[in-house]
């Protein structure tokens, strides 16, 4: 009981409000608190305090009593003991007594029992390697999902039975009981317990589902992927989800693309990216060189004084449009390598450029040592 909030602090009211003032600020705090709308992890505690302090300060004797004695009045205090909010064990309930309940809440159960309902829907997870994403693939899955039972035709009854209607609930699925609550009388309606709110009974259970209307069977569907498709991507298979209750509609089946990564292509949305080596007398001089591309072999002319990582374009070469009839580009990156190893004649060549660049290199390694490079940088 200790540092417990005012009861007029918690509605947000004045000491001198009217009653009906309170069940308006109660009202909006409610709505404002319920478990149902906020998400907040604190929200069921403040809907419980905004509760317990409506629960006083709408009886006029305990409002007088909490206006002369506060929080001590009664011994243990309000709301403490068996009485009053902390017998509403479930915060739904007490919300739909007060206000017929939230977002269609009221009813809702019992009739969503026998009305039909959709399928669930159901995700595959598909490996594809990269070419079969680039240019579709048709694949054979095999997925795991209830079928209604072929025994009883979904119906849960043996074969030349029918279900018969629920005594305790006379058919309607519901039972309803009067009770009081700090508003007045109101009628509690909850779900037949018997018969699960369907209003009937299955005397005799197929023997094949055991009255659960459904089995579990794994089926083989066969999926085609579109060309194009990227890692993340879903395909849609309508209707190939689990089956619907009361004769609703299936769910649908979503297979989630998961593509392995390639050796040597990457891909950049429509464009296939891959990185080539050139040796540097390609890159000065030019070059046609051959470059792999997810259809085969294609030529390609670098110019004169290339530098490494040089960007060129292999048009048409990339990835299909998922709903276009035109495709991405092949990204060529090309890295110049220098050679780690030389045979005698390239090293000869090499200091014979060298010298024709005017910076002659001196060393005999062809490598000048750290108190040459000293000498040049500082003429020491
Ligand atoms: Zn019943
Ligand atoms: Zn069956």
């Amino acid at each position: 009981m200790a540092n417990k909030r005012d009861y007029y602090e918690v509605l947000g009211v004045g000491k001198d409000a009217s009653g009906d003032e309170v069940k308006k600020a109660f009202r909006k705090l409610a709505r404002q608190y319920h478990p149902d709308v906020n998400k907040d992890p604190e929200a069921e505690t403040q809907f419980k305090e905004i509760n317990e302090a409506y629960e006083v300060l709408s009886d006029e004797q305990k409002r007088a009593q909490y206006d002369r004695f506060g929080h001590n009045a009664q011994g243990g205090g309000f709301g403490g003991g068996g009485q009053g909010f902390e017998g509403w064990t479930d915060i739904n309930d007490i919300f739909n007594e007060f206000f017929g309940g939230f977002g269609g809440r009221q009813g809702g159960a019992q009739q969503s029992r026998r009305s039909p309902r959709r399928g669930a829907d159901l995700k595959y997870e598909l490996k594809l390697d990269f070419v079969e994403a680039i240019f579709g693939a048709e694949k054979d899955i095999e997925v795991s999902r209830s079928e209604n039972c072929p025994r009883c035709t979904a119906t849960g009854c043996e074969p030349g039975t029918s279900p018969t209607r629920c005594k305790t609930c006379n058919g309607t699925g519901e039972v309803r009981r009067v009770q009081q609550s700090i508003l007045g009388s109101f009628v509690n309606v909850t779900t037949c317990a018997t018969c699960g709110g369907t209003g009937e009974v299955i005397a005799s259970p197929c023997r094949q589902c055991g009255g659960k209307k459904q089995i579990r069977s794994v089926k083989t569907l066969r999926v085609t992927i579109p060309q194009g498709v990227d890692n993340g991507m879903h395909v849609r298979l309508n209707g190939e989800g689990e089956p619907g209750v009361n004769g609703g509609p299936p769910g649908n089946l979503y297979v989630e693309v998961h593509v392995t990564p390639h050796p040597f292509f990457r891909r950049k949305e429509q464009d296939i990216i891959v990185e080539l080596g050139v040796n540097v007398a390609q890159a000065a001089l030019g070059d046609e060189i051959e470059v792999p591309t997810i259809d085969g072999k294609e030529k390609l002319t670098i110019p004169p004084g290339t530098q490494s990582g040089s960007i060129f374009r292999v048009k048409g070469k990339g990835v299909p449009h998922l709903r276009r009839n035109s495709r991405g580009d092949q990204v060529v990156i090309v890295t110049v390598s220098i050679p780690k190893v030389l045979s005698p004649d390239q090293r000869k060549l090499f200091f014979e450029l060298a010298k024709t660049m005017g910076k002659e290199v001196t060393t005999q390694q062809g490598e000048k040592g750290f108190f040459d490079r000293l000498r040049d940088a500082f003429g020491v």
